[in-house]
């Protein structure tokens, strides 16, 4: 009976309907294809919890370039300000890699939609499912129940200081730097996140050498004088770098800048198994938008064997971040966490244990994962009639 009832009040949300513009930007590469796994699981979402989502597809990167010679053409820009949220794949061709002598570049169009989009601040979950504990490079015992939080810094630092050549092109530079509300703004975020978990901060610097760095630590520290529930501990980065793989558990949230934080966060997606595996936001003070960690993957592109589980649960923040749609970001969580209990893998994932006709191509994970979504939600919304019924005539 407590567990019909819970399940009851866990759908009370289905009465919230609600009505979303997404613009999705697959981009190059295994962009496209992970994008499509992430955009059938909201249309599941929408269809079961009765919310409308309504799509539309904009170009950036290579593609971007190819088309308009923009890597960010200024209708893709005008959509992104007109919606909801924005559901990213990744940008990069070999192209450009390989020829850094190329002006008009792909980043340069995920760079400017941060900063014409004011996203400031980064979130980069890091949880190690049960499942794929075998798949760390780091090993099992030091790694069950890390569950780290990292709010990387996007719109400062080396990106985005004055850079440049002197000496006839023999010496370039780029200068790191940061202002005091840079710092504080997603200082505050990181405190507020921190008061919802484990109540610790990690403040990643380098105040023993840089200058920009000293500015980071006594800002952190005056922010955080504002929220005395909450440890504050400052680490260098290259300390941090070390603890992450000799003792993850012991990180909660963690605060840094652009590039710190651009290293440190593909470190710890070794403790999630791969870069398959991990989703991000990127937030500031208006629209959110969603993405795996993970590039282009030029080295699989077009194979269909990319991992989308990264982009699916990109989508799984999205709801919860942009919409507060808690009860739908939960269960595509367990329906990734179910998929892999039964022992579905793509590739990047699979272990000598895994049995050969559970090596999923990229949109057999997207299905598998809508399945899971479907069997539960029917379940359980078939509980739901049956008490809206009950209710109606008692
Ligand atoms: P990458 O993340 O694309 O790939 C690194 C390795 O991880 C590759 O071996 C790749 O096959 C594997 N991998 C990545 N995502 C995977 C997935 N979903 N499933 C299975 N395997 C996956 O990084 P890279 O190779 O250094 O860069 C490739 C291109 O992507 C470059 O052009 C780079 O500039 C660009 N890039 C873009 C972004 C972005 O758009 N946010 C981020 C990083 C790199």
């Amino acid at each position: 009976m407590k567990d019909f009832r819970q399940r009851v009040s866990n759908y009370k949300n289905l009465e919230l309907k609600m009505k979303k513009k997404i613009v999705i930007l697959p981009g190059d590469g295994i962009g496209k294809e992970v994008t499509a796994e992430g955009k059938k699981v909201l249309e599941v979402i929408a269809e079961i919890f009765g919310h409308e989502f309504s799509f539309e597809e904009g170009l950036i990167g290579h593609e971007a370039i190819n088309a308009t010679g923009n890597s960010l053409p200024e209708e893709t820009l005008s959509k992104l300000k007109n919606c909801d949220a924005i559901l990213f794949g990744a940008v990069g061709h070999p192209k450009y890699d390989n020829d850094p002598t190329l002006k008009v570049r792909p980043e340069q169009g995920l760079l400017k939609m941060r900063k014409e989009l004011g996203l400031y601040a980064n979130l980069r979950p890091i949880k190690l499912f049960d499942e794929l504990l075998s798949a760390s490079s780091i090993k099992p015992e030091i790694l069950k129940g890390s569950n780290i939080l990292f709010f990387r810094e996007l719109t400062g630092d080396v990106y985005f200081g004055e850079k440049g050549r002197k000496d006839e092109g023999a010496t370039a530079f780029d200068l790191m730097i940061y202002q005091r509300y840079e710092i504080e703004r997603i200082a505050h975020k990181a405190f507020k996140a921190a008061q919802t978990r484990k109540k610790k901060v990690t403040s990643v610097d380098k105040a023993n050498v840089l200058e920009s760095s000293r500015l980071w630590r006594e800002t952190v520290q005056q922010v955080g004088k504002q929220y005395p529930d909450i440890q504050l501990e400052h680490l260098f980065v290259d300390t941090a770098a070390m603890k992450l793989i000799q003792n993850p558990r012991s990180f909660d949230v963690v605060l840094t800048g652009n590039l710190f934080g651009d290293i440190l966060t593909d470190e710890a997606s070794q403790i999630a198994g791969s870069m398959g595996m991990l989703a991000s936001a990127s937030i500031g003070d208006s629209v959110g938008l969603y993405e795996p960690i993970h590039g282009s993957a030029h080295d699989i592109t077009g194979k269909g064997i990319a991992n989308p589980l990264a982009s699916i649960l990109s989508v799984a923040l999205m709801l919860d971040i942009s919409f507060g749609m808690k009860k739908e970001s939960e269960v595509i969580i367990k329906a990734v966490e179910q998929t892999l209990k039964e022992g579905f893998r793509t590739a990047d994932i699979a272990d000598e244990r895994t049995l050969s006709n559970k090596i999923l191509k990229t949109a057999e994970m997207g299905n598998k994962v809508a399945k899971q979504l479907r069997d539960k939600l029917a379940l359980d919304s078939t509980v739901l009639q049956t008490a809206s019924y009950n209710a109606s005539i008692s």
